[in-house]
């Protein structure tokens, strides 16, 4: 098809437009306060007004935002590894299962024990409920919050996210019930129970990217990459350069130059040098998390 979607996705977005699930029909609703929750609130209003609550509703939309996701290697390279037993997996030849070290003569050796596989059975166990439990509150409070009730005077009512608010100790231990914490941790920590690290693919498929740093050495031209995953970015909107959100994402990906206190160790040239250091979004995700 022309437009680069399968049978399957047009059927998709056909069920998903026909529900009304990509638009919300009325103004953003009200969030009940339990008592210092409003930190909460600002965040959950924030996510129920992405894709998420339309991912949510109706899983068949997954296919679709993934084919409109930029982040499809990370996905594969994703996939491999948490699929190590895949026999049809030619990648699987190189891939190290769980638990499973090389020796320095190359054969792997486990040096898993009966008490550590438990305890990571253990681990995965908390974390798979914690996300069931997540999952099943925010698809009951994107319902409220896609078709909220009317009060006899015809006012919309508030939808009530307390089973999550008054919780959320069940998100991180460091957020405690009833003091107010910050709305930017509330949210990382949302999320980190949602996509389990990682390990709920469907998710995490949602908000994963990659960000890319290059060191390059100003002398020789030595150039050193790094890449780590990101379901957040921070950036700055303080300096007079930044005067919108694009400035501010120039801004957090421009070039520094690291020099006089901050050389840095170059392996070519054995010594401290000058370098540059630039970063860049190697892969967007389809929901970009942006932190001002
Ligand atoms: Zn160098």
């Amino acid at each position: 098809m022309s437009d680069g979607l399968d049978a399957e996705d047009h059927a998709s977005l056909s069920i998903a437009t026909q529900r009304s699930i990509y638009v919300t029909p009325h103004p953003p609703v009200g969030l009940k306060n339990w008592g210092n929750t409003c930190y909460a609130n600002a965040a959950l209003q924030c996510l129920l007004s992405t894709a998420l609550a339309s991912a949510l509703l109706d899983p068949r939309c997954f296919v679709v935002f993934r084919r409109y996701a930029s982040n499809v290697k990370l996905l594969e390279l994703q996939h491999q590894n948490n699929d190590p037993s895949d026999p049809n997996n030619d990648s699987n030849k190189h891939v190290i299962p769980p638990g499973v070290v090389r020796d320095g003569s190359g054969d792997a050796t486990s040096v898993s024990t009966s008490s550590t596989k438990r305890s990571c059975k253990s681990k995965l166990r908390r974390k798979s409920e914690a996300c069931q439990w997540l999952t099943d509150e925010l698809v009951l409070l994107c319902q409220q919050y896609r078709a909220p009730t009317t009060s006899f005077f015809g006012t919309i009512e508030p939808v009530d996210p307390g089973p999550i608010t008054r919780n959320v100790t069940r998100l991180s231990k460091c957020l405690q019930v009833g003091r107010q914490e910050d709305a930017h941790e509330f949210l990382r920590s949302l999320l980190g129970t949602l996509v389990m690290d990682g390990q709920n693919r469907k998710l995490s498929a949602l908000f994963d990217g990659l960000l890319e740093s290059a060191v390059t050495c100003c002398t020789c031209g030595h150039s050193s990459l790094t890449r780590d995953r990101y379901m957040d970015l921070s950036l700055e909107i303080d300096s007079p350069d930044c005067k919108d959100l694009l400035g501010a994402l120039r801004l957090f990906t421009r070039t520094e130059t690291l020099s006089k206190d901050n050389l840095v160790d170059c392996e070519q040239c054995g010594c401290r040098r000058q370098v540059t250091k630039g970063l860049r979004l190697a892969t967007a995700p389809t929901i970009l998390v942006l932190h001002l």
